[in-house]
């Protein structure tokens, strides 16, 4: 295909060709040296001895391919062959392999052959002029040594290996200053025993210093036993292994990590591919920078120089290379290494080698706790605000449940007992009333003046309950006028007061004397309501004074002015038990009572009445005996229509109060 293409593009060429040399002479171009012409791809067959895969020759094709690449970087193909000469090595196959080359490449003329290694030089010269006819030669990977008994033809150039066995041995014994023997090892194929000799010859100086033992010619895993029990003080020098002694081929690379495997003892060697496998180092031997001259050698002849125009060149190839977890397996300083010295493989422990890897990977991961931590805390301590919010909503909301219950509750409580306690004297004079008409017709001749009489006075009580109502439906009204404002005299009060409860002070024997101010000036306010509280400070009275044995039984009402003229007063003195200890400072609250009876309201509305009226209501025990009540009330000027409400039945002391309009709960 390459072919086809090539021919194509010649046809197009040769006829543009005069313009492109006019062109590069236009812009001063010259034409590549030694007349070597663009209309054909340049053609290179690498040919190794062995497998091109072994690591050693795999390293030296790389480094070939990238000179030549570098040196002719457009129009080159290389190909790469090998002899396998280790597992091929019958007589006569040689013959087979030169033929199939010839076939192969029949129709493509190749300008070079680089062969690596001496059995690719030797196969060259006797199969080259069928194979490759025409090709010049660059070989490399042999040594002067090798050269000799060669004759090279006028087409053939190279670059030499300059082999040294002894710098590596002395590199050994110089780092391990105790070593009494040497293993060398190495195995059976010509390459193999040829460098082995060469190898030999160059260390037999040594003998002198130490014992050197061969291990050539034993099967692979003999050597592998045999190094696994040296005696101590012993180096192991490896050179190469393609084939052991019972014939089996390997690769050296593989040979060698066999090897050491089981090695007891350091082992040392030429080639830097071993380093890596298990060697400790040595003076190497390096393929790579072989590979790199042959390859520019092989341009030097593409480009047009003849060969023999190309000297052949020997240079060193080689460095102390050093593995360091070897080293420090063996207890090898690297400041015993001479100067310059390679030491790959550093033995970095995974921390030293990821430590910031690791390091961010961790700090990556405590934070990302962290935050995840905070998270889960914030979203408990939320959660358990929630809680704790739906609890108190559920604790609040309870309780001011409980709380109106407990408020209507006690209004209606307070309502029913103000009712019942204020009709109480009503219904109690109708019924007294209603039985004494009764009486009265029951008589054969009844006394019908009398009859009228108790029906009026039934009339009356009963007006005056349905005003006591009047005055309360008044009172629940919030926020309207509740007591109907105008003047007022206080003593008629008193009067009309003691009229009506005459009865009860004869019921409990009580006699009532009134000592009544004349000069009374009037004051603001309500009768009914004013009556109310007089009627029950009287009625108290009258059972405080009702108690068995008592003998003085007598309550003097007084009316006078008050010091200054600033009001009037009404002062109940009776002779009865006096207030209790146990009530006297809560008196004016409602439910307070000291009778079995008692609602304990009386006095409670009375102080709600007085308030209203922007009076005061005081209680106190008489030095000689019984209790004495006085109400004050402001005189003058007629108050305006009050908006005021009745205040809390619940507040205990007499005097302005608030202005919560009774039956507010209610609301
Ligand atoms: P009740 O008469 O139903 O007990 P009150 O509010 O009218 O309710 O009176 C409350 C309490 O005040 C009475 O139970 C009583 O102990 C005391 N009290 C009221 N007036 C007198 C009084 N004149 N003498 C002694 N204690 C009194």
């Amino acid at each position: 295909m390459r072919s086809i293409l090539f021919v194509a593009r010649a046809g197009v060429t040769s006829r543009v060709l005069p313009a492109v040399v006019l062109l590069w002479a236009l812009i001063g171009v010259t034409a590549p040296a030694g007349g070597a012409t663009p209309e054909r791809p340049r053609r290179v067959v690498v040919l190794h001895d062995e497998n091109k895969d072994f690591s050693g020759l795999a390293l030296l094709d790389q480094s070939i391919k990238d000179a030549l690449k570098a040196g002719i970087p457009s129009g080159l193909e290389v190909h790469t062959e090998y002899l396998d000469v280790s597992r091929f090595h019958e007589p006569g196959h040689d013959a087979v392999v030169g033929e199939f080359f010839r076939r192969k490449y029949a129709g493509r003329q190749i300008d070079v052959v680089i062969t690596v290694m001496a059995p690719s030089l030797d196969f060259v010269t006797k199969f080259g002029g069928t194979s490759w006819p025409g090709a010049a030669v660059v070989f490399c990977g042999i040594d002067r040594r090798e050269l000799d008994g060669r004759t090279l033809g006028p087409n053939v150039t190279g670059v030499l290996v300059k082999r040294e066995f002894k710098p590596t041995l002395e590199l050994a014994l110089r780092l391990h200053p105790g070593t009494r023997n040497v293993v060398f090892v190495a195995g059976t194929s010509p390459f193999n025993r040829y460098w082995t000799e060469q190898a030999r010859a160059e260390l037999r100086e040594f003998e002198s210093r130490v014992t050197i033992r061969n291990l050539t010619d034993l099967p692979l895993e003999s050597i592998r036993d045999e190094v696994s029990r040296l005696p101590e003080h012993s180096v192991v020098l490896y050179l190469h292994l393609f084939r052991d002694g019972a014939g089996r081929t390997f690769s050296p690379n593989e040979a060698m990590s066999l090897i050491a495997e089981r090695a007891n003892a350091p082992i040392y060697v030429f080639l830097d591919q071993y380093v890596g496998l298990g060697g400790v180092g040595g003076w190497v031997y390096s393929f790579e920078v072989h590979g790199t001259r042959a390859g520019e050698t092989a341009v030097r002849v593409l480009r047009g120089e003849r060969p023999k125009q190309v000297s052949v060149t020997e240079a060193s190839s080689s460095l102390n290379l050093f593995d360091a977890r070897q080293l420090k397996r063996w207890g090898v300083a690297e400041s015993a290494l001479p100067a310059g010295a390679v030491v790959r493989f550093p033995d970095v422990s995974f921390w030293a080698r990821y430590r910031w890897h690791v390091a961010g990977a961790c700090a990556v991961i405590v934070t990302q706790a962290m935050l995840i931590f905070a998270m889960f805390v914030q979203l408990r301590r939320r959660r358990a605000a929630d809680a704790a919010r739906r609890v108190a909503e559920a604790d609040a909301h309870q309780r001011r449940t409980e709380l109106a219950h407990v408020s209507r509750a006690a209004t209606l409580g307070e309502l029913t007992a103000t009712l019942a306690h204020e009709l109480s004297q009503p219904l109690a004079a109708v019924l007294n009333n209603a039985g004494a008409g009764q009486r009265f017709l029951a008589n054969g001749s009844p006394d019908l003046a009398e009859v009228r009489a108790a029906l009026a006075d039934i009339a009356a009580d009963a007006t005056r309950a349905s005003e006591v109502i009047g005055r309360l439906r008044g009172m629940l009204k919030r926020g309207t006028t509740v007591a109907a404002f105008e003047p007022v005299d206080l003593n008629d009060v008193v009067r009309t007061v003691e009229r009506l409860v005459h009865g009860d002070g004869v019921a409990h024997r009580v006699a009532v004397e009134l000592d009544l101010a004349a000069d009374l000036p009037p004051t603001a306010g309500d009768a009914i309501q004013l009556q109310q509280v007089v009627m029950n400070l009287m009625l108290n009275a009258f059972a405080a004074i009702d108690q068995p044995g008592r003998l003085v039984r007598r309550l003097v009402v007084r009316t006078r002015v008050v010091e200054g003229g600033s009001g009037v007063e009404a002062e109940f003195a009776d002779s009865g038990s006096g207030i209790s200890a146990d009530v006297i400072d809560r008196l004016f609250e409602p439910f307070v009572t000291t009778k079995a009876e008692g609602l304990g309201m009386g006095l409670s509305i009375c102080r709600s009445i007085v308030d209203q009226h922007g009076g005061r209501l005081r209680a106190e025990n008489s030095p000689a005996g019984g209790a004495t009540f006085t109400l004050t009330l402001p005189s003058g000027s007629l108050p305006a229509p009050s908006t005021l409400g009745v205040p809390p039945l619940r507040e205990g002391s007499v005097g302005p109060k608030s202005s919560r309009p009774f039956g507010a709960d209610l609301a």
